[in-house]
C-alpha cells in the first residue's frame, strides 16, 4: 500500500456513509458564507455526499463540521437537506457531470 503514483481519477468520500466515489458518483456541497451550497462550482472547501440519504449520517457523525474545518449550525443543514432535494429534482440524478452552464442561481433571492 503504498500509493506513490495515484491514478488521475479523483477520489471523494461520502462525509455519511464514508462510501468513496468519483466526483460524478457524489454531490459536492460548499460552505459559503456560512451557507452551504450544492454544486461543484460553489468556492471554499467542499464535503461530498452520495446523496440526501446519507445527510442524516453525516450529521450524526458531524462529518461536515470535519470536511469544512468549522461549527455548524444545525439550521444550515436544515437548508441543506432543502436545497439537496431541489437540486436533485432539478437534475434527476446527483450526477451534475460539471456541464450545467445554465444553472446560475447561487442566490435566488
Ligand atoms: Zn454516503
Amino acid at each position: 500500500m503504498t500509493p506513490t503514483s495515484e491514478a488521475h481519477v479523483p477520489v471523494r468520500t461520502c462525509v455519511g456513509c464514508g462510501r468513496r466515489g468519483t466526483p460524478a458518483d457524489l454531490v459536492r456541497v460548499a460552505l459559503v458564507d456560512g451557507v452551504a451550497v450544492v454544486g461543484r462550482r460553489a468556492p471554499g472547501r467542499g464535503a461530498w455526499l452520495c446523496g440526501p440519504e446519507c445527510l442524516a449520517d453525516a450529521r450524526r457523525r458531524r462529518g461536515f463540521q470535519r470536511a469544512w474545518r468549522t461549527d455548524v449550525p444545525s439550521a444550515v443543514l436544515d437548508e441543506l437537506a432543502e436545497q439537496l432535494a431541489a437540486h436533485l429534482a432539478r437534475h434527476g440524478t446527483v450526477d451534475e457531470q460539471g456541464a450545467s452552464p445554465g444553472s446560475a442561481d447561487p442566490n435566488s433571492r
